[in-house]
């Protein structure tokens, strides 16, 4: 099974009370592919500038991600500058430049068409609709959004809100969208908006799966250190994806487990700055953190 991705590939400049790092490799889709890398294949569509070079590409190689959906274009790549100084669970963005993003058309390569899985991550809605529509047959569609793209392009994203079966957002995002304060209730509004399924992320207090009328809740990770929260949601989406793409049947039971597969990846991103910890994990070390949520809940 394989997951076509589209998403911002970026380089972050990120202050967090553990420290400073200028222009580390980050975007949505850079995250979101190095988590899904663990469990399914992945391919990527995104725009990059001159200053994505060879070390960046080998970060991608290193997982076996297909990068041949990365388009080289003359300019800088999208870059990003943010900080969690007073609170953890949410960045405060200081610059974001689209740069090279600004003006990309992206064009779905031949051999990603077979993709059965496809990821709207983070970036330009107008972006996410013309890769839905470039790819009609997927079986299963998921995104994400942020405060950036709900504020200025509402229209652009209730389009894609429309054509989605899961969306994975936090929940200052799910009230900013329902324009509703409360999180059940936003959480329904969101839902009639087009996705089956909402995963709310609630920072270091866990996930929430919305269905129908039920609910899931998923713990996470209580860590001593939170290094750099930067990318944990995309990689929360790129655990629970993955793990769901991997798997023969996408069940209510597979979608329980998918929720842990995504707090037990959003909780390694946040072990080390920027994508290093996502680089170098491995599928035993993820499945014990998988037991350890198990303990977590686990009653009897
Ligand atoms: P998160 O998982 O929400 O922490 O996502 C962090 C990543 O989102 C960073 O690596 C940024 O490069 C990327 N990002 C920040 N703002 C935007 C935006 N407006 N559009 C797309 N990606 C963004």
């Amino acid at each position: 099974m394989a997951i076509t991705v589209v998403g911002s590939v970026a380089y972050d400049t990120i202050e967090t009370p553990a420290g400073k790092r200028e222009r580390c490799l980050g975007g949505a889709a850079t995250y979101f592919s190095l988590s899904a890398s663990y469990f399914t294949d992945v391919r990527v569509i995104a725009v990059v500038g001159e200053d994505f070079g060879k070390r960046q590409e080998a970060v991608f190689q290193a997982r076996n991600i297909d990068t041949r959906g990365i388009e080289h274009t003359a300019g800088k790549s999208f870059f990003w500058e943010g900080s969690y100084l007073e609170n953890l669970n949410e960045a405060k963005t200081h610059i974001t430049d689209l740069n090279v993003f600004a003006s990309f058309n992206p064009k779905i390569p031949d051999v990603y068409r077979d993709s059965e899985f496809l990821f709207l991550a983070n970036i330009d809605p107008v972006l996410q609709r013309r890769v839905r529509e470039q790819m009609p047959d997927v079986k299963l569609v998921a995104g994400d959004t942020m405060n950036y793209w709900i504020k200025d392009h509402r229209p652009a994203l209730l389009e894609v809100l429309k054509g989605l079966d899961i969306l994975l957002i936090n929940d200052t995002e799910t009230k900013m969208i329902a324009g509703n304060n409360n999180l059940v209730q936003a959480a329904r509004a969101v839902m009639a908006l087009g996705p089956k399924v909402l995963v709310v992320k609630h920072g270091e207090y866990g996930a929430t799966l919305f269905h129908g009328a039920g609910a899931f809740r998923a713990p996470a990770m209580p860590l001593e250190e939170v290094v750099d929260p930067t990318g944990a949601g995309d990689s929360f989406a790129g655990g629970f994806f993955g793990y769901l793409a991997s798997q023969p049947e996408q069940s209510p039971a597979a979608f329980r487990r998918a929720m842990f597969y995504g707090s037990v990846m959003g909780s390694f991103a946040c072990e080390r700055f920027g994508t290093e910890r996502m680089q170098k994990l491995t599928r035993p070390e993820i499945d014990e953190r998988f037991n350890i949520f198990r303990e977590l809940t686990h009653l009897d």
